[in-house]
């Protein structure tokens, strides 16, 4: 058996995001095989045994890798387009493009998606993907395959839409599945790719879209799938004012009660965006331990409004960040949404007291491992933890006159990604990917993006 080998890195600021946020100005990481072996201030332990890198880390600060907890990796190709519209518009407006995908296109928007993600410091990636147009091709696949190449983390929401126009939903009727067809599928799809072990690279969630696009048949049964196979629930809630009053006209109820009465709050539940929820709505998220994926800038390009997150933290609600599809959030890249999230949430009713720095980091990290079900395992530096790192360069223009690292990180531009481990390995040097090629990428999802929307226009 081949010997375990080590990696050490030091002479680095470190922010842990541990349950005491402890931190080192000065101070070593050392990664065994793809766990944390040990961590601390001053130079790493002398001594060590089959040490293949050791990584001069001066003017970084290292924290855990940044975790995604929600996005529709195929909307890369649809960016930029209903630029000026709300959330229920704007999806009207999409539907019959999205409706157009098929596996080429959907493997090069995955690529993209994950490549904007992985060299922006994320080692955790999810996508919540929903549209399964008939004879598609596998999109499970190719999206698995695509976060497989990069080397990320991941997990597929195996979403699901059966509400089209025909029965007062949103989608058209060609963009749905049926009640029975996406059961099925879903539960396919667990079985041939969730991983359980701790140290898993791919996982998946059973993730029917939204209580506007989903019959509360799928609803219910989607949960009780998602409990007899021992995964993850996920979908969208309480996003619009509209959204809102949808639910009270078509159930009698808000979504919170909705979701109650369909199952769907729970320690093994988390919901995208939740700006409307009102002190009963959080109380019950905090009663059952429903997690949150806040996503800022989303929330702010669709005028959707500003999620609670500091009364939904104090009352002890899991809470995460999330990207959402980069058809309402073209940067497609999550360290912007740590700064975004402390900053829109500063325009919210608690002001400057509503976020600090590290609680925006905490979000991004801790936050994120804790609403996938991943808190063990993920989601900060501690000695037993999976390996997944960033070293963010703070010695360079944008940074240097700021003394505390975990401002400048928050509060200043995106930092440059020297270095981001996952499971161990490393997946990006100097902001640029290792096991994938960027610019091929970037020309394939533009190539598909073209070819989508000529497909489109044809209606
Ligand atoms: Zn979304």
């Amino acid at each position: 058996m081949a010997a375990v080998q080590r990696i050490v890195i030091e002479n680095c600021s470190i922010a842990t995001v541990d349950a005491h946020d402890t931190e080192y100005a000065n101070g070593y990481v050392v990664v065994v095989g793809n766990r944390i072996e040990s961590l601390g201030a001053g130079s790493a332990p002398e001594g060590l045994e089959n040490v293949v890198r050791r990584i001069d880390a001066s003017g970084h600060l290292v924290t855990p890798g940044l975790v995604n907890t929600h996005h529709h990796f195929y909307q890369w190709i649809t960016r930029g387009l209903a630029t000026d519209h709300n959330l229920f518009n704007w999806l009207v407006a999409l539907y019959p493009t999205w409706a157009r995908i098929d596996e080429p296109m959907v493997r090069a928007a995955a690529q993209g998606s994950l490549a904007m993600l992985a060299r922006g410091g994320v080692t955790t990636a999810l996508d919540h993907h929903y549209v399964f147009p008939k004879g598609s091709g596998d999109l499970s696949g190719a999206i698995i395959g695509a976060a497989r190449e990069m080397g990320v983390r991941f997990t597929l929401a195996r979403g699901s839409m059966d509400r089209s126009e025909k029965d007062g939903g949103l989608p058209p009727d060609f963009a749905v599945e049926t009640l029975e067809g996406a059961l099925a599928a879903t539960e396919a799809t667990v079985r041939e790719h969730h991983d359980a072990s701790f140290d898993a690279m791919t996982q998946v969630a059973v993730a029917p879209c939204s209580p506007f696009s989903v019959s509360t048949e799928l609803m219910r049964e989607g949960a009780e799938l998602g409990r007899r196979l021992g995964v993850r629930l996920h979908t969208h809630g309480s996003e619009t004012v509209e959204e809102e009053q949808f639910c009270k006209e078509l159930f009698g109820m808000g979504p919170t009660d909705y979701f109650e009465s369909t199952g769907w709050l729970g320690e093994d539940v988390w919901m995208a965006h939740c700006v409307h929820m009102n002190d009963s709505d959080i109380a019950a998220f905090a009663r059952t331990k429903t997690g949150v994926a806040h996503c800022p800038s989303s929330n702010a390009r669709l005028a959707a409004g500003i999620a609670r997150v500091p009364d939904m933290l104090a009352a002890g609600v899991p809470v995460g960040l999330g990207v959402d599809g980069t058809a309402s959030n073209e940067s497609g890249e999550l360290h912007t949404e740590l700064r975004n999230a402390l900053l829109i949430n500063r325009l919210g009713a608690h002001r400057e007291a509503a976020l600090n720095a590290r609680q925006a980091l905490r979000l991004g990290t801790y936050g994120g491992a804790q609403v996938l079900g991943r808190a063990r395992e993920i989601g900060s530096l501690e000695p037993g933890k999976l390996a997944d790192l960033v070293l963010w360069n703070l010695d360079t223009l944008a940074h240097a006159s700021i003394a505390d690292p975990v401002t400048a990180l928050v509060f200043g531009a995106a930092a440059p990604v020297t270095a981001s481990f996952v499971n161990g390995r490393q997946i990006v040097e100097n902001n640029r990917l290792l096991h994938v090629d960027e610019d091929t990428i970037a020309r394939s999802t533009r190539e598909e993006a073209r070819r989508l929307a000529r497909i489109a226009a044809q209606g």
